[in-house]
């Protein structure tokens, strides 16, 4: 049997933690035994000896990331459960075994009740990112619960996590090989770059609003700002629109926005690529656009990063509000986990006033039912989006 070592919280800070809520700070321990070192699995028990839950040990201010709430004396057999679990949940919602998507996010860390770790699945490949020394330390047990979920389909295994830490290593294939990196979403093609691309290569949390934009998109003039790999495109051009424009300041993103272009059917629409800063681009652009998507990267890393970031969403709320023509609708979004609904939409208010022009909100959206986020742990709620109708 595996003995982990303990860390004891206070009394006045076992709440949270009868809760659900995944972690525990570092102001919240009282003591822990000697030695233990980031990355470890430990045991959390309240002052007077009571177990409460198991998690991963890190040196900063989120000082436990839990794992169980339950004992645990097999580390393997509870990732697998999890991992079956987590299988099990993309099977309800249609996307294991689906014919017009084949690319899902499987493990979405605290809401799949593994902190630390993202899975993302494309067509035979499962690309993972660690976010904590503790995961990185069960790579192999990863590898063998993708194994027993999988069997033969899974060829490949990619670990993306170079970077994300200091320590995580090379990023590399822990199993297989390369192999054909074309997925379907909705009926789409899509060229998923998990080697250089961002992330472990695409958004998948988008899937269900770039479908909800293609409802809106038949004959109109779009433009899809921070486009990445141009999902929002694709989506919008097979919709009919009559001409969509993608920027991106990264040159390497607009080269893969063409080529997913190239692989769907577009004829119908004219599409132009800008690789330009968006806050630039929407000082001179066309004010014809009727159909605005701002999908920007996360503003706020953290708390401190906070104010700053709501000035900029307001900022290019602002200039996209002001552009469209009247009737026009934007599909607006915030990634940044620290700034929730009511602070975004605060933003966007921000801007309207400032714009001068009526504005009404049409839908509140968020990411996509693969990226389940736990109710004890409002923070996993990070992608929010409004669609916004401006007159
Ligand atoms: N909407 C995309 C995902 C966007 S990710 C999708 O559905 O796939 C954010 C993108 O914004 C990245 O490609 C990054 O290169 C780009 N980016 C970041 N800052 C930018 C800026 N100031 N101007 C233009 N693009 C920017």
């Amino acid at each position: 049997m595996t003995q982990f070592p303990k860390i004891y919280i206070r009394r006045n800070k076992i709440d949270p933690v009868k809760r659900f809520h995944p972690w525990i700070f570092s102001g919240a321990i009282k003591s822990q035994e000697e030695g233990i070192k980031e990355g470890d699995t430990v045991e959390v028990y309240n002052e007077t000896g009571e177990y409460l839950a198991l998690g991963h040990y890190n040196a900063n201010n989120i000082a436990v990331k839990l794992l169980a709430y339950e004992k645990v004396t097999d580390i393997e057999s509870l990732f697998l459960n999890k991992f079956q679990q987590a299988y099990d949940l993309r099977t309800r919602l249609g996307l294991t075994q689906c014919a017009h998507t084949n690319c899902y996010r499987l493990i979405n860390a605290e809401g799949d009740g593994l902190p630390g770790l993202i899975v993302d699945w494309y067509n035979g490949t499962a690309v993972i990112q660690v976010h904590s020394l503790g995961m990185y330390h069960q790579k192999e047990t990863i590898v063998h619960c993708l194994q027993g979920v999988y069997g033969d389909r899974l060829l490949a295994v990619y670990d993306k996590s170079a970077g994300v830490m200091p320590k995580m290593g090379q990023n590399q294939y822990l199993l297989g090989e390369k192999s054909d990196n074309t997925v379907l979403e909705n009926g789409h093609s899509f060229l998923i770059d998990w080697e250089t691309g961002q992330k472990t290569g695409f958004f998948i949390d988008q899937r269900d609003n770039r479908a909800l934009l293609s409802k809106y998109a038949h004959n109109k003039r779009v433009l899809n700002t921070f486009a990445y790999s141009g999902g929002f495109s694709v989506y919008a051009g097979a919709a009919g629109a009559l001409r969509v424009d993608s920027v991106d300041s990264s040159a390497s993103a607009i080269d893969l926005s063409k080529e997913n272009i190239a692989l769907n059917d577009q004829k119908d629409t004219a599409h132009s690529f800008y690789t330009e800063d968006v806050f630039e681009f929407l000082t001179h652009c066309a004010a014809d656009y009727n159909l605005i998507i701002l999908d920007p990267p996360a503003f706020a890393k953290n708390i401190s990063a906070r104010h700053s970031a709501v000035m900029a969403y307001k900022r290019i709320n602002y200039q996209a509000i002001k552009k469209i023509e009247a009737g026009g609708m934007i599909f607006t979004f915030s990634c940044s986990q620290v700034v929730n609904i009511d602070l975004f939409r605060g933003a966007v208010m921000a801007a309207a006033i400032e714009a001068r022009r009526p504005v009404r909100i049409l839908a509140q959206l968020g990411q996509g039912p693969d990226h389940p986020a736990s109710i004890y742990h409002p923070e996993g709620h990070y992608l929010k989006g409004l669609v916004l109708s401006v007159d």
